[in-house]
């Protein structure tokens, strides 16, 4: 299935999407706290705005240097370990929501990502359980200002400014996550074309390791780490990420 959160002027209401992304089935309540009933009432994705999927009610974990290559292009070696880092969840944005590039930073910088969303309360699961408490995927942008997170040593602020983690276009809760092309392009020019398949650590070792350390709860959201081909952008500029089999997500750049 592919779940949206949308609206339509009024509250947010979620939906399924089609397998074209063009058609919406309204459904009632949040499915990720109730069983999925449509309510009978259809759109279509043109007449709505989609919101963020999911906006994590705890946190927002990023996994760090996930990618041989751009772990490499950052100018070190792989961690052993998955790192981690959150991100508060006033950082989150929908699709076509404007990312605004905050006055302290001279490169704010895109990251393609996939992203987790967790779908059931767990702790300490291994990575053979970490299925099981998958509610789905979507698409990421990490959007990291990259000044800040060399200057400060450590990166709450450069990738936690408000509208730095877009996600969407919705969540799609059936997909084999193990070989997806990821693709980031700027103004339609292409600047990272990877694939899931290159992540050092995979979906579900990176699960297991954050609920060694944090109690996952419904609806938070693991960034899983970006390919190599990271780089800035300015002002006006348009990003999209898109990942096979799940959609694009597009955000407009700008300086407030
Ligand atoms: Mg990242």
């Amino acid at each position: 299935m592919r779940i949206a959160r949308y609206t339509t002027g009024e509250d947010p209401t979620y939906g399924l999407v089609d397998g074209a992304g063009d058609k919406i089935a309204e459904i009632s309540g949040d499915p990720l706290y109730s069983k999925i009933e449509l309510t009978g009432r259809t759109t279509t994705v043109d007449e709505v705005r989609l919101l963020a999927p999911v906006i994590p009610r705890s946190k927002v974990i990023g996994i760090g240097k996930n990618y041989a290559e751009h772990a490499r292009e950052m100018g070190g070696e792989a961690p052993t370990e998955p790192l981690m880092f959150l991100v508060p969840n006033t950082a989150v944005a929908g699709p076509d929501d404007p990312v605004v590039m905050p006055p302290q930073s001279q490169r704010v910088d895109y990251e393609g990502e996939l992203a987790v969303v967790i779908g059931r309360m767990c702790k300490d699961v291994t990575p053979q359980e970490a299925r099981q408490v998958v509610f789905g995927y979507t698409v990421a942008n990490d959007v990291t200002a990259r000044d800040l997170q060399k200057s400060d040593g450590q990166w709450s602020r450069a990738k936690g400014f408000d509208t730095f983690c877009p996600l969407g276009p919705w969540i799609e809760t059936d997909l084999d996550v193990s070989d997806l092309r990821l693709q980031t392009r700027v103004d339609g020019e292409v600047r990272q074309d990877g694939t899931t398949a290159d992540m050092i650590h995979d979906v579900w070792t990176l699960i297991s390791h954050a609920s060694q350390a944090f109690t996952l709860l419904p609806g938070d959201a693991i960034l899983t780490g970006t390919p190599e081909g990271i780089g800035p952008v300015e002002p006006g500029q348009r990003v999209e990420v898109e990942i096979d089999q799940i959609g694009v997500l597009g955000n407009p750049f700008l300086r407030r």
